[in-house]
């Protein structure tokens, strides 16, 4: 754990068991990713999509960083399976509040782990028939791969291991979190 991270753990300290990216790691590589996004999106009108609840917190910096005249709409999709991983059967929990037709659709998700949650929305989505339709995900972890879903933009891979932070949960618990961490195993057994 670094230093910096030990007086900013929102009272979750003694859960947590090692911070995998810190806040000024995910801060920097958000300032890059909307650098590559705003020149290649000079000449168009972005509209964010962002998927509830884990992108939230990606999504308000990722606006900020880009310097675009963007909007913004929310999705809230749940995959059913256990707590930890998603079996693609997706719901709509909270649909977007207008028609995507001709716009110029930007996805930002949390986290990419069986891609199976991204591929079926993305499939959504795109019968929406949009300009463009892109996605740009501040995490992707190793099983992203096997199922083909085309991201345009990924921050960071990451291994394969639960995290939780910087809008990322275990049990709805730890999104407040400036950084991206691990939890200690007996987090998971009480
Ligand atoms: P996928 O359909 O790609 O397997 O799952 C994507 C969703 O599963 C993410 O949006 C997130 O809600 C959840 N998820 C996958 N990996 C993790 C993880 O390491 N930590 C947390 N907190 N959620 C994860
Ligand atoms: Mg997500
Ligand atoms: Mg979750």
């Amino acid at each position: 754990t670094a230093p910096a991270e030990l007086g900013n753990d929102h009272g979750y300290g003694p859960d947590i068991d090692h911070v995998l990216l810190s806040e000024e790691q995910i801060q920097a590589k958000i300032a890059e990713l909307a650098d590559q996004v705003a020149g290649d999106y000079a000449e168009r009108e972005v509209l964010l999509v962002g998927v509830l609840k884990g992108a939230v917190l990606f999504m308000s910096d990722f606006a900020r960083a880009l310097r675009l005249p963007t909007q913004m709409e929310f999705m809230a999709v749940s995959s059913y399976g256990s707590a930890t991983s998603s079996s693609g059967v997706v719901r709509i929990l909270k649909d977007l509040d207008r028609d995507i037709s001709d716009k110029h659709v930007l996805v930002i998700e949390d986290i990419i782990d069986s891609g199976l949650t991204l591929s079926w929305l993305l499939k959504n989505l795109g019968g929406r028939r949009p300009a463009s339709l892109e996605v740009c995900a501040l995490l992707r972890k190793p099983d992203a791969v096997k199922v083909d879903v085309p991201v345009r933009y990924v921050g960071f891979d990451i291994p394969n291991e639960f995290v939780v932070g910087y809008g990322l949960d275990y049990a709805e618990r730890y999104r407040d979190l400036p950084y991206i961490a691990t939890l200690k195993p007996e987090v998971y057994s009480s």
